[in-house]
């Protein structure tokens, strides 16, 4: 698996965010923000450590290759000897983690809520600006409208200063309210794509899911505020045997009651959180049942809505919709198994996450 953290030592005492440049500086020519105070250069390599300086900082990365951190934004943190690497100049699956607070509790969340929050949106600010040109950067929690006071204002900051950065943000549109329409409506709506999950068009279904009474309400509420500001809207539903059966109903309610969607992924799910907890009562076989996935995109595509399956390996998936399957699942989270060494769909194909276990698989899988 990728490192997301690398062990870090540095004579500062608080808190810091870098940019590492290694001496071969593969990255030079991508970067739009020249030179600053937040780059650090390779001075010293060996011993399973690299040491970088810059006139008014120094740190030691141990156990990582330097040229594969190159153009790497990082924060550090001293107290714990960590560099947490939030801009991976290699990588399309950037994602900064605003809060992991949340107020729904969805049955599948792959990475269940906790009450404690730290303000990392000046770290966030500093890396973004950082960034290699052209990056798509994630936005992700938790839900990071809890804190859409402090978000908004990031997003606008940071899109009027590097023109070429787009942010794709996940959130549950549970919070919006009218008077964030202004805000919102600030936003270039061609660089910032809101992902909203909408699990049923049955409200029990969909609150029962999420677990908070009103949720579906509240987030048809959001829709249109998000509508009304002119946003780009992605809607996500995750594939369980709770929903399954709804799902062409959902993408009747899509297609005539979210019309401004611009698209619609259906995700499988991840087995890691509640979602490994709840394993057994949710997974639903697609390889095996395929029908009201297929159905539902029928009904939807011929509605003019594009329709994408996230994290769905291709042989898992018939012939005639495998083109809607994309690599989605994040490169430091995914793996091909054995059975991937030889197939010819490889490179564009999600393979399977980390942690999902042989013996809890798709029936159907194997190479293409
Ligand atoms: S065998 Fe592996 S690479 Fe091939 S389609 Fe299946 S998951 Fe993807």
């Amino acid at each position: 698996m990728i490192p997301l953290r690398i062990t870090a030592a540095t004579p500062a005492v608080a808190p810091f965010v870098a940019r590492l440049n290694a001496e071969g500086r593969a990255f030079e020519l991508e970067r739009t923000s020249g030179r600053t105070p937040f780059d650090l250069d390779l001075e010293i390599v060996g011993e399973g450590r690299s040491v970088y300086r810059s006139s008014s900082a120094e740190l030691e990365l141990r156990g990582i290759d330097a040229g594969e951190v190159d153009g790497d934004v990082v924060f550090i943190d001293p107290s714990r000897g960590i560099a947490h690497r939030l801009v991976r100049a290699r990588s399309a699956h950037n994602t900064f983690l605003i809060t992991e607070r949340c107020d729904q509790l969805c049955v599948m969340c792959s990475q269940p809520p906790k009450r404690g929050h730290v303000d990392m949106f000046p770290y966030f600010e500093a890396a973004a600006l950082l960034a290699p040109a052209n990056m798509v950067l994630g936005i992700s929690g938790g839900e990071p409208t809890l804190f859409k006071d402090q978000l908004l204002p990031f997003l606008d900051r940071v899109l009027t200063h590097r023109r070429d950065l787009s942010f794709h943000i996940l959130t549950n549109a549970q919070h919006f309210e009218p008077t964030d329409l202004p805000s919102l409506a600030r936003l270039p709506h061609d660089r910032v794509t809101w992902g909203v999950p909408l699990y049923s068009s049955d409200l029990v279904i969909h609150d029962s899911i999420v677990g908070k009474d009103g949720a579906f309400q509240k987030l048809t509420g959001g829709l249109a505020i998000l509508a009304k500001s002119g946003a780009t809207l992605e809607l996500r539903t995750v594939l369980m045997s709770r929903n399954a059966a709804d799902l062409p109903d959902l993408a009747r309610f899509v297609t005539s009651q979210v019309p401004f969607s611009s698209s619609w992924a259906i995700m499988q799910l991840e087995n890691i959180g509640f979602g490994r907890l709840n394993w057994n009562e949710l997974f639903f076989d697609h390889s095996v049942q395929f029908e009201p996935v297929a159905n539902a995109i029928d009904l939807a595509r011929s509605r003019g809505l594009n329709v994408w399956l996230y994290n769905f390996p291709r042989c898992t998936v018939p012939e005639g919709y495998r083109h809607l399957a994309p690599a989605t699942i994040s490169d430091w989270k995914r793996r091909y198994p054995a059975a991937c060494e030889e197939c010819s769909v490889r490179d564009g194909c999600s393979g399977l996450f980390e942690w999902h276990t042989d013996d809890r698989g798709f029936q159907r899988f194997g190479t293409l």
